[in-house]
């Protein structure tokens, strides 16, 4: 499997509230943990057992050092993995008592992954090519047809929602999106075939998850668990999802083995330090 998408640092700061314009806070500890949503797709399929690539980029700093070691300690190859001249990819998060974040993404070096990055990349033994919307859409869309042209299957996990050209979403099977991302692009699950792809499937939190293909739409549930923390669990959905797909699993059987992975990565703080083995998914049945 190919993931290709974003790498970030992200800084973590608990604050009693919110600053305001020219306001100050004293927050707590600040806590550095590696993200992004493509690094942490990579790492969620990588926990799981499947051979996983990642393509991206990062700077030639102390985060890209953090990065690529959380990617190569969880078993992702990073031959594709750019060290750009622009600094690494960061997201300022502040954490308020109620659970609730505020976040500033400065992209940095995921701004920087373009074409010469995409003709780089290397098919022969890639089933599936896993996309998310943190690196630019042009980027994507071209990652997205040679995956097609190369017999490779493309999934993409619309997030952050931004446009994307007509001709990209044809060749999706399935594009991926959380229910309020569907909500904005289609105004229902079975709309987004509307837009183009092969097949579409929808996130619901703690309901699962809906597959629409063409021929009707399927509801997966998620076990239901004590939540921790839900950070990343849709990068843990599409690893998952990929995963199974890579595996020779129908898109059904996948979309239920990944609302069960992304189920037991909420039960545990962090994104990339949640996300379970086969051998931790296949002990809850
Ligand atoms: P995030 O932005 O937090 O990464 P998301 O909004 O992209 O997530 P969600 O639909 O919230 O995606 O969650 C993705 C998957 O994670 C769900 O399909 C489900 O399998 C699992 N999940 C999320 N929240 C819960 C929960 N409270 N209980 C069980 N499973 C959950």
């Amino acid at each position: 499997m190919l993931v290709l998408g974003s790498a970030n640092a992200d800084l973590v700061v608990p604050v009693p509230h919110r600053p305001g314009a020219g306001e100050t806070v004293l927050g707590g500890d600040a806590a550095v943990l590696p993200g992004g949503k493509g690094a942490n797709t990579a790492v969620a399929a990588a926990r799981l057992g499947a051979p996983v690539a990642f393509a991206g980029a990062v700077g030639a700093d102390q985060y890209g050092d953090l990065l690529r070691d959380s990617l190569t300690s969880a078993g992702v190859r990073t031959d594709h993995l750019r060290t750009s001249a622009r600094p690494t990819g960061l997201a300022y998060i502040t954490v308020t008592p109620d659970g609730e974040n505020s976040i500033v993404v400065s992209p940095g070096a995921n701004s920087d992954v373009g074409d010469a990055d995409v003709d780089a990349l290397t098919w022969d033994g890639v089933s599936t090519l896993v996309c998310s919307l943190e690196v630019p859409v042009d980027t994507v869309a071209r990652a997205v047809a040679a995956a097609a042209a190369h017999g490779v299957r493309p999934v993409l996990n619309l997030s952050p929602v931004v446009p994307v050209p007509a001709g990209t979403l044809a060749l999706l099977d399935p594009l991926i999106v959380n229910e309020h991302e569907a909500a904005a692009l289609a105004g229902s699950p079975e709309g987004l075939l509307a837009l183009g792809p092969r097949s579409a499937v929808v996130t619901l939190g703690a309901r699962g998850a809906l597959v629409v293909t063409p021929e009707g739409t399927a509801e997966v549930g998620a076990p239901s668990v004590d939540v921790v923390d839900t950070t990343g669990a849709g990068d843990a959905f599409a690893g998952a999802l990929a995963f199974g797909l890579s595996s020779g699993s129908s898109l059904v059987e996948a979309a239920a083995f990944a609302a069960r992975v992304a189920a037991l990565s909420v039960t545990a703080a962090g994104a990339q330090p949640s996300y379970p083995t086969l051998d931790r998914v296949r002990e809850i049945g």
